[in-house]
């Protein structure tokens, strides 16, 4: 994009909130913020914004739920939840609420920077090319859209579940490693226990949702130490 992109800063701790925000408009974002979940919610509402970097432990209303309102809303906005909640449990709910990454507290604020700049990279690239994936003999994907369907029964996708199925697309004739797929979809040039764990996670989702039985997989096959494998016919 030509412009500046637009970025709100949900996050209640003042010396986060400041620090991001300097961090961001340096590297050339323009830069809203909100302190409470009120306030972020509303703004949040309004569409203005290319990304939208939420806490989860805010006053009045807590980021998930705010994720999740935006959701009903607007099915593409890119969100990003920052949190000290690490746990699978947290990840899971955030990640079934349709945040398009996740990122533990405390964290670099580079790394940070590098997966924003990932997000809105991917999201453009969507917004530009309207791109259906055709797998097996009745499931359709429509790139764009984040929807599908499988025969008759219409399908939902998060943008990272796309970028997911993109990836193992482009690469259909082989197996495409967890590493591999943190790199291609994450942006992460290293990874920790916790992000292979969010591939692992992301897999099981799409199975559930593109797979006729998810526990004997024919299109979103598992390759024995090798990775996942997308079956395209
Ligand atoms: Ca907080």
């Amino acid at each position: 994009m030509s412009r500046k992109p637009h970025l709100l800063i949900v996050e209640d701790e003042v010396a986060i909130r400041g620090g991001l925000t300097d961090v961001f408009v340096f590297h050339g974002f323009t830069v809203e913020s909100a302190v409470d979940g009120h306030e972020g919610l509303r703004k949040a509402l309004t569409g203005a914004f290319d990304l939208i970097l939420l806490d989860v432990m805010l006053p009045g209303i807590n980021g998930f739920e705010i994720c999740n309102r935006v959701r009903l809303n607007d099915r593409a906005q890119p969100i990003i939840l920052l949190t000290a909640k690490t746990s699978d449990a947290d990840i899971i709910q955030g990640l079934s609420l349709g945040a398009d990454d996740y990122v533990g507290k405390p964290f670099s604020v580079a790394q940070l920077v590098l997966r924003v700049q990932a997000v809105l990279r991917r999201t453009r690239v969507n917004d530009e090319s309207l791109q259906v994936l055709r797998l097996g003999d009745s499931l359709e994907i429509d790139a764009a859209n984040l929807s599908g369907r499988r025969g008759s029964e219409a399908l939902a996708f998060t943008r990272r579940e796309i970028e997911i199925l993109q990836c193992l697309h482009a690469r259909a004739e082989r197996p495409v490693s967890r590493d591999e797929l943190l790199h291609e979809v994450w942006g992460y040039a290293k990874h920790l226990d916790l992000e292979t764990r969010t591939v692992d996670i992301h897999i099981a989702k799409l199975r559930r949702k593109i797979e006729l039985d998810p526990t004997t997989p024919q299109v979103l096959i598992t390759v024995r130490g090798a990775g996942y494998r997308l079956l395209v016919h």
